[in-house]
């Protein structure tokens, strides 16, 4: 796969198919060409039209005058002792972001990013700890994709599907990053792109609420939503969107969701911190919180992530103990509770430890650098 840098030429990776039917008929094409040409770029990883065989040598020779179809520049490819696989990709600008791949026996899920950054500042995320620098394009959040099912098919020697599921969990928050999202989203749905059912394709997202109910509209996926805390004052400091979407909103975006999500659940992310969230008054409030939503239905889940320590936080990861005591309180009151496995840590491709390298327009380092000195109380 080649990574020229031909910026003034139409980069195709940009479109979805809609997209790309309009830009075909501006070249005089049919739709179904748009169609053939969007399956060359997605499920056969072509860069080459000329490759495009099917395709009337007029079309080709229109597309290489005028178009591209160019990823992102691998800076680093680092292979973890248990299979995951972190990419860091370039963005321009001196900003990198980065892609993990994850096999498991049933699956392989890839993580993507979607900002350069990230604007959010969660305490315990080495991105936000890196401030924002910009969104990515949909072009470039689908570039992860194009490029790392590509790849593994050659690594592996298969034709098969190796990315089974897609989790919005890079660095970024996706719904900040709306217009680019949506498109690259469509793409990854598409039976003529990936082809990947909306149950397995997740946003994961820290709480905006406008856009989770515009998403319910838009391109109903998976939900997943980084709550991290049991009550508006701990959640005000571990996650300052919350101050402007306060758990209630929140909570009962997430459960009116659920008459568009592909699941019947809404999966909530909860980061396992030293003291700060994992006692068993936090279990007691966070079971009584989601008792408050449902009408009475299991109607989330909660899925624990063993904090990965980095050294600007400040934060430490909570006991094994800790975190087996929470999920059993969790699941003793009908929470269905899972403890996230520990991936790719000996490479920082574990979840929070993607800090990729950021030009931080936001002065956000700093900022928190000056917020750490604030005291975080046991209970709260
Ligand atoms: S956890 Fe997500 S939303 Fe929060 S700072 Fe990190 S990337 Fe941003």
């Amino acid at each position: 796969m080649t990574t020229t840098t031909t910026t003034s030429l139409t980069n195709l990776l940009n479109f979805d198919l809609p997209g790309l039917i309009a830009y075909c008929q501006e070249l005089g094409e049919k739709p179904f060409r748009a169609t053939q040409l969007f399956r060359w770029i997605h499920q056969r990883g072509a860069t080459d039209f000329a490759q495009m065989t099917d395709l009337a040598k007029s079309l080709r020779e229109k597309l290489t005058a005028q178009a591209r179809i160019e990823g992102l520049k691998i800076l680093t490819q680092q292979e973890s002792r248990d299979g995951t696989i972190k990419w860091l990709f370039d963005v321009g600008d001196g900003n990198a972001v980065e892609a993990v791949f994850i096999p498991e026996d049933d699956r392989g899920t890839l993580c993507v990013s979607s900002q350069a950054g990230c604007a959010v500042g969660c305490r315990f995320c080495s991105t936000g700890h890196q401030g924002f620098s910009r969104n990515l394009t949909s072009g470039e959040i689908i570039a992860q994709l194009w490029f790392a099912e590509h790849f593994l098919r050659q690594h592996l020697q298969t034709s098969e599907r190796v990315i089974t599921n897609v989790v919005m969990m890079g660095m970024g928050e996706p719904l900040q990053n709306y217009s680019a999202l949506v498109p690259a989203l469509k793409i990854m749905l598409d039976d003529h792109g990936y082809g990947l059912s909306r149950r397995r394709v997740t946003v994961s997202t820290s709480g905006v609420v406008p856009m989770m109910e515009r998403l319910g509209q838009d391109c109903p996926v998976a939900l997943a939503v980084s709550l991290h805390a049991p009550n508006d004052a701990l959640r005000d400091y571990l996650v300052p969107l919350n101050k402007k979407y306060p758990l209630a909103e929140l909570l009962q975006t997430c459960e009116d969701y659920l008459q568009f999500a592909p699941r019947d659940f809404v999966t909530f992310e909860y980061c396992m911190l030293d003291g700060v969230n994992d006692q068993p008054e936090h279990a007691q409030q966070l079971i009584d919180l989601v008792r408050q939503y449902g009408n009475g239905k299991a109607w989330c889940k909660l899925n624990l992530i063993p904090f990965n320590p980095f050294p600007q936080s400040g934060l430490q990861r909570s006991s094994n103990a800790a975190v087996q005591r929470f999920a059993q309180l969790l699941t003793q009151a009908g929470i269905v509770t899972t403890v996230r496995k520990t991936r790719g840590d000996d490479i920082d491709a574990a979840c929070g430890q993607l800090a990729g390298d950021v030009k931080d327009r936001t002065g956000a380092a700093d900022r928190m650098a000056k917020q750490r000195t604030i005291r975080i109380h046991r209970t709260h």
